[in-house]
């Protein structure tokens, strides 16, 4: 058996182990075909077989309607931050952008480049956001060519649990960082987009769901490459794809349907995030969650001990426990666990036990 660490990163981040034991199987002759996937172009048969397995699971794990185009992107989810105004917006129009968090944030920075951003609701206080807006606090306006939102925040570790009413006005997610975690009612939206590096494989693909009619009337003014239509029309074979990154979401997802799909998922995810946040409250005084409990993420969560120097240990003696990932994102300090789908429920109760030892010592 390999070494291998009880891995809490943020993203990049763990990967089911069968999944990693089955890519080193096929990884100097995938297919019988005396070569590796890597070195397949990706215009032939074999290559082409996992791209389109690819998205068949992903649109049936997620229920993905006909009216969807399901595209495999580069640029990260970042690209996604100036790809959909650019395609969606102009600049005499405006969009709606919910501020939950720095991804927020930094989606927003680029939707104003090119045309008018609304801020619909902001939940930042003194320079921190400690929850989602409740839907009564959003200012949409009907005008608005889309709404924004960033269904989990991965820094600050919160998360919508019910996502907003836009009525007519296509509601735009980042789901970064829990897409593929949970059931979804993929019809509420006009377009889902996630880096593939947390729940879903290796960096390099970014997951793009679009209905179809929003990528039809997408600009055309802007240089091809960062058109929607023509990675559409192209089935995400305009240029040359990440090959192996998307070969690897393949094997994520066929993991994921054998688990029994989101609503399994979606259970363990939940049970795994309630162990922590108990754990936490059990230790009050010791441990502190600050973000307020309706908007708590089942993804990323966040905590912190009464002192720095205390948390800097905390992530010392726990990488020695062979757990690693654990600091707080370096804006905000404190501890983070990210205990995305790969993370077992094993791994979490040896995390919880580590955080009862911990006390115990340095109370
Ligand atoms: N949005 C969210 C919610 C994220 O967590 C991240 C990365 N941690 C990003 C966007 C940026 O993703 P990328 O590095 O793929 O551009």
């Amino acid at each position: 058996m390999p070494h291998r660490v009880l891995n809490f990163n943020p993203g990049p981040s763990a990967l089911p182990l069968p999944v990693l034991e089955h890519a080193q199987k096929e990884l100097l002759d995938f297919k019988g075909t005396g070569m590796s996937v890597m070195e397949h172009s990706h215009r032939g048969k074999e290559y082409e077989a996992t791209h389109n397995e690819a998205i068949a699971l992903l649109r049936e794990l997620l229920g993905i309607g006909d009216n969807y185009h399901v595209l495999f992107l580069q640029g990260g989810a970042r690209g996604q931050f100036a790809m959909i105004p650019m395609n969606l917006l102009a600049k005499n129009q405006h969009a709606d952008y919910v501020l939950t968090g720095a991804w927020s944030e930094g989606a927003q920075k680029e939707a104003e480049k090119i045309g008018a951003v609304n801020v619909a609701a902001t939940t930042k206080v003194d320079g921190v956001y400690r929850r989602v807006p409740k839907p009564s606090e959003l200012h949409l306006s009907s005008e608005a060519r889309y709404v924004h939102i960033t269904s989990n925040n991965t820094i600050f570790g919160t998360q919508f649990h019910t996502f907003p009413e836009t009525g007519s006005v296509p509601l735009v997610a980042d789901m970064s960082s829990d897409i593929v975690s949970r059931e979804l009612d993929v019809s509420k939206f006009g377009v889902i987009y996630a880096g593939a590096q947390k729940n879903m494989g290796p960096a390099g693909v970014t997951v793009v769901i679009i209905r179809k009619d929003l990528v039809e009337s997408g600009r055309t003014d802007i240089p091809e490459i960062f058109q929607y239509a023509p990675h559409a029309k192209a089935n995400s074979l305009l240029n040359t794809p990440p090959t192996f990154s998307i070969y690897m979401v393949c094997q994520v997802l066929r993991w994921l349907k054998k688990e029994g799909g989101l609503a399994s998922i979606g259970k363990v995810n939940q049970e795994k995030a309630s162990m922590l946040y108990r754990a936490i409250a059990e230790h009050q005084g010791f441990y502190r969650c600050d973000v307020e409990d309706d908007s708590r993420s089942i993804m990323n969560v966040v905590f912190n001990l009464p002192t720095e120097a205390l948390e800097k240990q905390f992530v010392t003696e726990a990488t020695q426990a062979g757990m690693i990932g654990l600091k707080g994102h370096r804006s905000v300090g404190g501890i983070r666990a990210s205990i995305y789908n790969a993370v077992t429920l094993s791994d979490v109760t040896t995390l919880v036990e580590f955080m009862g030892a911990f006390e115990k010592r340095h109370r």
